[in-house]
């Protein structure tokens, strides 16, 4: 069935009805079954506020996709996109071009010592498939090994490195072999503490490696913060353990920070809080809030120089995309000059975890609050010892509960991410915290 076109100007409260039929009509969505879906129309926005057509708003504590770190319309990263359309709206990718240069040395000068090469693709999946084949060609090796809460997205290597359930459809790709990462709330090993989740977990991952053959080994892929498998934050020593055990078997380490990079924990890179260097660096999101489909990989001068005299076997018509690049150096300078990464850190030690935990005292419904900067993640359970995960059609509840008063959340399985912008105000945290407030104590209790 087609919609009928529409050729008489449209009233602009007629236009959500529009918007919505157009797309149940013509648009097919990501990672669903098309029947049920009831996509929320959406038409602008501004900071941590998106609203509708006919003027309805939403406290928006989703960053969209968790990459929206600057907040929605951000000025200057508009004007930049503007102002390089006008200037050159496409250029390939062999020729030099003054933004993507310019993007490349920003991304770089953010980087640890060692880094100065940047590999730019159209988004965190490709960023990953590309690190992949990095690793693998300078190593000469084949296996990949990554933890089964994962996500590194949607192309044939990095859906099959990916841990979740996304994976299994879709395992096509070889070489991949999948770990336990450390998780304590929901442990694999056992563990009481921190510390000893970590050594369990480091044990565990070098067992893998030694029963997979080390020689065969190219690279570990881990989210520096599992994402959307739960802001699982690593316990003391975990990622400084990882590296030591890929530098024993002369493994590379691809650190994905997709979802975690670019502000979200309050430092421009997650790994940085956590005594870590990898080889590879993957990103996207954050580096320009996705004002432009955009990713890459940061590239160790090591490996870099494998590609010196031999030919890389990548690429891409949109390596590089001038609007993306521009993009990418508005945000950047945006997010410096303005104190953005610092205003995350902050909002989150000051207003968000303290609010959330207080949060956590008030309703048992809350198993775990956990997180950092803009990066948090509450576990409803139906039941605080067994910690049970709250059934589904009770977090379907929660969500709906949370829309109805105008905050647009991240709902995933039994947790909500509690995630805005990197550019939220106490203000708005506050609001927040009383909508989920409200919202949490119309869960039954026990
Ligand atoms: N890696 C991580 C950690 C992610 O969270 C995502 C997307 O959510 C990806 C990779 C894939 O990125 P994209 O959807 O831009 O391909």
């Amino acid at each position: 069935m087609t919609a009928e076109l529409q050729t008489e100007p449209v009233e602009t409260a007629d236009l959500d009805a529009r918007t919505y039929e157009l797309d149940r009509a013509h648009v097919f969505h990501s990672w669903s079954a098309q029947g049920a879906l009831k996509p929320l129309v959406l038409a602008g926005g501004s900071g941590t506020t998106v609203w509708d057509h006919a003027g309805n708003r939403y406290l928006d504590f989703s960053s969209q996709l968790v990459n929206l770190n600057i907040g929605h319309q951000h000025p200057a990263v508009v004007r930049a996109i503007h102002e390089q359309a006008d200037l050159l709206a496409t250029v390939a990718p062999s020729t030099a071009n003054l933004a993507r240069g310019e993007a490349a040395h920003r991304i770089v000068s953010r980087a640890p010592d060692g880094f100065s090469k940047v590999f730019f693709t159209n988004g965190g999946a490709d960023a990953n498939e590309n690190a992949i084949r990095m690793a693998r060609l300078h190593t000469g090796r084949d296996k990949v090994l990554s933890t089964y809460r994962s996500y590194h997205g949607n192309t044939g290597a990095a859906i099959v490195s990916t841990g979740d359930w996304r994976r299994i459809p879709n395992e096509f790709a070889r070489g991949h072999v999948h770990f336990f990462g450390p998780y304590l709330y929901r442990s694999e090993f056992w563990a009481t503490s921190p510390e000893q989740e970590s050594e369990r977990a480091l044990r565990h991952l070098e067992r893998v490696i030694q029963s997979e053959g080390p020689d065969g080994v190219a690279a570990i892929l881990l989210e520096s913060v599992p994402g959307t498998a739960g802001i699982l934050i690593p316990p003391p020593g975990y990622l400084a353990g990882v590296r030591a055990l890929a530098d024993r078997y002369g493994i590379m380490l691809i650190l994905d920070e997709v979802m975690a990079g670019f502000g979200r924990t309050g430092r421009w890179f997650a790994f940085e809080g956590y005594d870590v260097v990898p080889d590879l660096i993957t990103f996207a999101k954050g580096v320009n809030s996705g004002y432009v489909p955009v990713g890459g990989v940061i590239i160790s001068d090591v490996i870099a120089a494998t590609f010196d005299e031999r030919v890389f076997p990548g690429g891409l018509t949109y390596s590089g995309h001038p609007l993306a690049m521009a993009s990418i150096v508005g945000a950047l300078d945006a997010m410096e000059s303005e104190g953005i990464v610092e205003n995350a850190r902050r909002v989150g030690a000051e207003a968000i975890g303290p609010g959330l935990n207080a949060l956590a005292d008030k309703h048992s419904v809350l198993g775990e609050v956990r997180g950092e900067g803009v990066f948090w993640a509450l576990e409803l359970v139906a039941d605080r010892d067994s910690r049970e995960p709250l059934a589904a059609d009770a977090m379907a509840e929660v969500k709906k509960n949370l829309l109805a008063r105008g905050l647009l959340p991240f709902v995933q399985d039994n947790r909500i991410h509690v995630v805005p912008p990197c550019v939220v105000t106490d203000d708005e945290v506050a609001q927040a915290l009383s909508i989920y407030d409200e919202v949490l104590s119309l869960v039954p209790q026990n």
